[in-house]
């Protein structure tokens, strides 16, 4: 028989997830802050709540998907939330990306009230979560992780349990520097290889072939090369993130100077207006650097 879930924050990413739940066989009770994200969400095994406490409190698994750490806190904490209302299950899987210390502190919370709570942020985007093949990084007890397995099973196809509470948060935080630095790397290799009047299909061909090839220089630069800004993941979401992993790296007292550098040009890639552009706008700032705009 499947699992009862309840599962909150119905945006781009978790309306994916809980469809999957519900294919899966597991039954799943939704809720969202905004009426609107939950039109046409019921259907076999989806059930829509009508707060966060209808959806969680008979359920086996509680799971969020909400866009931060304040709201992640709120549905978790805060009145009329998942430690208030109780889950009968024991179990919470934050799939968010959030602070990995914030996300400590709340697991210790719900642990004084007997509720085990694992980090299980994603990788994998829209895509990934509508495909079920999203990456999910799990931190938390083992036991917990045994239990949330095939649930998580519904919604990814890497799930790897990588340490105790927080850990999955800061892998998630590893993956995205990764992401943002290797981005800038692909963008100044466009830049240069467009003021050599390079073809840059030719280059990005080339590359791809040997140790510069990278899924940034797979999938972005094609639509760098046909100068595309246009939506995918956006450069607000990416300055959460990086905001995210610079907060930590304070934390730790651990230098991270191109996580720094990186995080600079998407602040100016988001002062020019191109927040809700994809990632790949990046290569706006170089061409306003070398002015080669248009
Ligand atoms: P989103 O903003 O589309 O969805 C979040 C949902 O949470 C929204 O529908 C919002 O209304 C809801 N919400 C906010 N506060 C709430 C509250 N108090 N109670 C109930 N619902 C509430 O975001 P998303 O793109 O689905 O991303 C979700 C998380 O996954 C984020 O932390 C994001 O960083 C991460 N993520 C996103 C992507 C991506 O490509 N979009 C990829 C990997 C990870």
């Amino acid at each position: 028989m499947g699992t009862s879930i309840g599962f909150i924050g119905i945006g781009i990413m978790g309306r994916h997830m809980a469809r999957n739940l519900a294919r899966a066989g597991h039954e799943v009770a939704v809720h969202d802050v905004r009426p609107e994200a939950l039109g046409g969400m019921a259907g076999p095994g989806l059930r829509v709540a009508a707060s966060v406490a209808d959806a969680v409190r008979d359920a086996d698994v509680a799971i969020t998907m909400l866009p931060d750490t304040p709201q992640a806190q709120d549905v978790l904490l805060g009145p009329g939330g998942v430690l208030e209302a109780g889950t009968r299950g024991g179990l919470v899987i934050e799939m968010s990306t959030i602070s990995a210390s914030a996300t400590r502190d709340m697991a210790a919370r719900l642990a004084g009230r007997g509720i085990a709570m694992l980090d299980a942020p994603v990788s994998g985007g829209p895509a990934g979560a509508e495909g079920a093949s999203l990456s999910i990084m799990v931190g938390g007890e083992a036991e917990p992780f045994a239990r949330a397995l095939p649930v998580l099973q519904a919604m990814g196809r890497t799930i790897v349990h990588v340490g105790a509470s927080g850990a999955g948060q800061t892998v998630k935080m590893c993956n995205q520097l990764v992401c943002a630095i290797n981005l800038m790397g692909v963008c100044e290799a466009l830049a240069l290889g467009r003021e050599a009047g390079l073809d840059l299909g030719k280059l990005r061909e080339v590359l791809m072939g040997g140790a510069a090839g990278s899924w940034m220089m797979q999938n972005l630069a094609p639509r760098m090369v046909a100068r595309d800004p246009a939506a995918g993941f956006r450069i607000d979401l990416k300055l959460k993130d990086l905001r995210l992993v610079n907060e930590a790296a304070f934390e730790m007292g651990v230098p991270l100077p191109a996580t720094a550098l990186a995080t600079q040009l998407y602040l100016e890639a988001r002062a020019h207006g191109e927040g809700s552009n994809g990632n790949q706008a990046l290569y706006r700032v170089y061409d306003r650097l070398s002015n080669q705009e248009g």
